[in-house]
C-alpha cells in the first residue's frame, strides 16, 4: 500500500464532496495534508462531514466564496464541476493547479495500471479486461468512472495487483502527472461539448490517457477512428493498433474464423457470445490490454464465452410473443444509438429521446432504415420526431416517459420484432440516471410478460 510521498503539495481545496471527493479528502488528510473542502450541498451534520472534521478538515459549505482559495496550491475538483465555475476562472488566474482524484489515485498505485477511455465502450471495454486477467489467475482490481472510487481502491493496492481503470473526459481533463503502463483508447466523436465546449477540447482531455507515457508504456487504440490516428503519432509509447477491418502488424485483429493478437489466433470467433462489430472492438481492445498484462488465452475464452453483456449496454430482457426486448438505455449519444440499431437485422420499434443537449438528429437517419416505428418520449421527442419523418419511419408517435413507450411499441408491434430501448440522449430530464431508466424499461417489459 503506497502513500503519497512524491506528491508536492500541502495544502488542498477539495472542490465538491460526493463520493470521490470525501474519498479523496480522506486519503488526503491521512497522508498529513491540509485539506479545505467547499461544497454547495453537503449538510454539516452529515456523517461525512462530521468525519472529515474530526479528521481535521476546514469546511466551507452552501456558497462558493472567492476567499476558499486563498493560501492553496492544489484543488481536487469533482470531475462534473465544469472549468466556467467561477471558482475555478479564479482558481486559474491565481495559477492554483486544478486536477480531479484520479491525479490523486494515480499516486497510490504501486504496480501496473491500466487505463481506459473513448466516447463509447469504456464500461464494456474495462469490464472485460478485468475479468480476463482474473480468469487469468492475475491479480487484479477495477475502479473509476465505472463506479468505484479511484482513489479508494487506489490505497488498497499491493504492488503485484493490477488496476484497471474507466476514465471519462472529465477525469482526464485534470490529470498532469497520470501516465498508466497500458492505455486504451477507443474512439473520440463529439460528446459532451456542453462540458468541454470544443470539440478540441474533448479531444485533448481524451490524448491526455497517454501524454506522460514512455517508451516502456504501451497505447492500445482504434485504428479505423480518424481522431485517434491524428494525435497517436504524438505518443511515445509502444503502439499497439487494433482494427476490425484489417489485420494489422503488432496489434489485435479479427478474421472470419479467429481474433489474432500479435499474429496469435486467440479465440475462435463462434465462441464469443458478445454481438454487434462495436464489442468486436471493445474485444479486440481488451483482449490487447490484457494479453499486454500476461492474460492467457484460455483465461480470454472463458470470458467471452459467457459474457452477455454489461447492464442497459445492448442488454437482452426477454422474449414476448416473439417480441425481443433490448435494454440499451446507455446509450445516451447518437454513436451509441447508430450502434444498437445496426446490430439488428429485423424490424425494429425505437424508443428514444431524452436531455435536450442542442443535438440534431438527422444524423440518425441514415441508420433509420430497418427501424418500422419509432415511440419518442421527453426534451428531444420533438427533434426526434422530426427525424423520424424525415426518414419516412411508418409508425412514428409520442410518449409521456419510457413505461408509455413500451405500451405503445407493444401495440404497434409484430412478431419477430425487436423492441429497442437505445435513447441517444441522457436521461436527466426525467430520470435521475440511465440505470433508472433501464430498470423502468425492464420493470415495464416484466409487466408485459
Ligand atoms: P461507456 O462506458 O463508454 O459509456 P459502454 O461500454 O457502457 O460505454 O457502452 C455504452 C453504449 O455505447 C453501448 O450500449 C453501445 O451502444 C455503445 N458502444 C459500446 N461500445 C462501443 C464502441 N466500441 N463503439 C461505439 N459504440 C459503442
Amino acid at each position: 500500500m503506497k502513500k503519497l510521498i512524491n506528491f508536492p503539495y500541502q495544502n488542498i481545496l477539495v472542490l465538491g464532496l460526493a463520493r470521490s471527493g470525501t474519498a479523496a479528502a480522506k486519503t488526503l488528510l491521512r497522508n498529513g495534508k491540509n485539506v479545505r473542502i467547499n461544497d454547495m450541498n453537503a449538510q454539516e451534520n452529515s456523517q461525512d462531514v462530521q468525519e472529515l472534521v474530526s479528521l481535521g478538515a476546514d469546511v466551507v459549505l452552501g456558497s462558493h466564496p472567492l476567499t476558499v482559495l486563498d493560501n492553496m496550491e492544489l484543488i481536487v475538483k469533482n470531475p462534473g464541476i465544469p472549468y466556467d465555475n467561477p471558482i475555478l476562472q479564479e482558481a486559474m488566474k491565481r495559477k492554483i493547479s486544478i486536477v480531479t482524484e484520479i491525479e490523486l489515485a494515480y499516486q497510490l498505485v504501486p504496480g501496473t495500471l491500466i487505463g481506459i477511455t473513448g466516447s463509447n465502450g469504456k464500461t464494456t471495454t474495462t469490464t472485460l479486461t478485468t475479468e480476463m486477467l482474473q480468469k487469468s489467475d492475475q491479480p487484479v482490481k477495477v475502479a473509476g468512472n465505472i463506479g468505484i472510487v479511484a482513489t479508494e481502491t487506489a490505497e488498497t493496492l499491493v504492488e503485484e495487483e493490477t488496476l484497471v481503470l474507466e476514465l471519462s473526459s472529465f477525469q482526464l481533463q485534470g490529470t498532469v502527472t497520470f501516465r498508466p503502463n497500458i492505455a486504451v483508447i477507443l474512439n473520440v466523436f463529439s460528446a459532451h461539448l456542453d462540458y468541454h465546449k470544443t470539440l478540441e477540447n474533448y479531444k485533448q482531455a481524451k490524448y491526455n490517457i497517454f501524454k506522460n507515457q514512455t517508451e516502456e508504456d504501451f497505447l492500445v487504440y482504434n485504428a479505423e477512428d480518424p481522431a485517434i490516428l491524428d494525435a497517436v503519432p504524438l505518443s511515445k509509447a509502444k503502439l499497439i493498433p487494433f482494427s476490425v477491418k484489417r489485420k494489422v502488424d503488432n496489434g489485435a485483429y479479427a478474421d472470419e474464423d479467429y481474433v489474432y493478437f500479435q499474429g496469435e489466433k486467440v479465440i475462435e470467433r463462434r465462441k464469443i457470445v458478445l454481438v454487434g462489430e462495436h464489442n468486436l472492438e471493445n474485444i479486440l481492445a481488451a483482449v490487447s490490454a490484457a494479453k499486454l498484462a500476461g492474460a492467457t488465452n484460455k483465461g480470454i475464452e472463458q470470458v467471452l464465452a459467457a459474457f452477455q453483456g454489461v447492464k442497459h449496454r445492448l442488454q437482452f430482457i426477454g422474449k414476448k410473443a416473439g417480441r425481443l426486448f433490448y435494454n440499451d438505455s446507455k446509450a445516451t449519444n447518437m454513436l451509441a444509438t447508430r450502434k444498437a440499431l445496426s446490430s439488428f437485422k429485423q424490424p425494429v420499434i425505437l424508443l428514444a429521446g431524452g436531455l435536450d443537449r442542442g443535438d440534431d438528429f438527422s444524423e440518425l437517419i441514415p441508420y433509420l432504415d430497418n427501424v418500422k416505428a419509432m415511440v419518442c418520449f421527453g426534451e428531444t421527442k420533438d427533434k426526434l420526431i422530426e427525424a423520424a419523418q424525415k426518414a419516412n419511419i411508418e409508425f412514428v408517435i409520442a410518449a409521456e416517459n419510457v413505461e408509455e413507450a413500451v405500451k405503445s411499441a407493444y401495440d404497434l408491434s409484430a412478431e419477430e420484432d425487436v423492441i429497442l430501448l437505445s435513447p441517444a440522449c441522457a436521461s436527466w430530464d426525467q430520470y435521475a440516471t440511465f440505470e433508472e431508466r433501464g430498470d423502468i424499461f425492464i420493470e415495464a417489459v416484466h409487466k408485459l410478460m
